[in-house]
């Protein structure tokens, strides 16, 4: 378990923990001490309604909420319910989840009054992607102009 430990979004580098490291741990046939999978990453807390968060959306698939620390007037994420942790980490039986959830991205922006200047939707994979926690995400920035490309 050594490629994927990176750290939150505090930038604090921590062990990976919850479903979505449970379930690669088990594609790779791996070993791990109980402990490691007791708890959930920040977006498992607030899918469970354990943390709050400002959410702008919800069905059994996915769940759209603000960033907490916003980029744009408008940013928002959507997280599909089911733990995976990164688009890397997905397979084809996520295909319909990985569609709908696009999709709702899509409305999400229409529901929030981007569709006429326009929009962004950004996976951060990884490390070298800037990703800061382990549950697959999409990002939706919007409400100004942005520049390309990305830093
Ligand atoms: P990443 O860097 O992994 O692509 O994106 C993670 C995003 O999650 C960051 O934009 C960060 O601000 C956001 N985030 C981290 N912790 C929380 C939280 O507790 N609540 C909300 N609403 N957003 C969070």
């Amino acid at each position: 378990m050594r490629a994927n430990d990176w750290g939150g979004s505090t930038g604090r580098r921590r062990r990976l923990t919850g479903a979505a490291e449970r379930r690669q741990f088990e594609a790779r046939g791996g070993e791990a001490p109980p402990n490691l999978f007791m708890s959930k990453n920040i977006f498992e807390k607030i899918i469970a309604r354990e943390i709050p968060a400002d959410i702008v959306y919800e069905d059994e698939l996915v769940l759209a909420f603000r960033d907490i620390n916003p980029m744009a007037p408008t940013h928002v994420l959507i997280v599909p319910k089911k733990s995976i942790a990164r688009l890397s980490e997905a397979g084809a039986e996520d295909e319909k989840l990985l569609g709908h959830l696009l999709l709702k991205a899509g409305e999400v922006a229409r529901q929030l009054g981007l569709d006429k200047g326009g929009y962004r939707l950004v996976i951060n994979n990884g490390k070298d992607g800037g990703e800061s926690v382990p549950h697959l995400h999409c990002h939706l920035l919007g409400g100004r102009s942005l520049a390309w490309p990305p830093g």
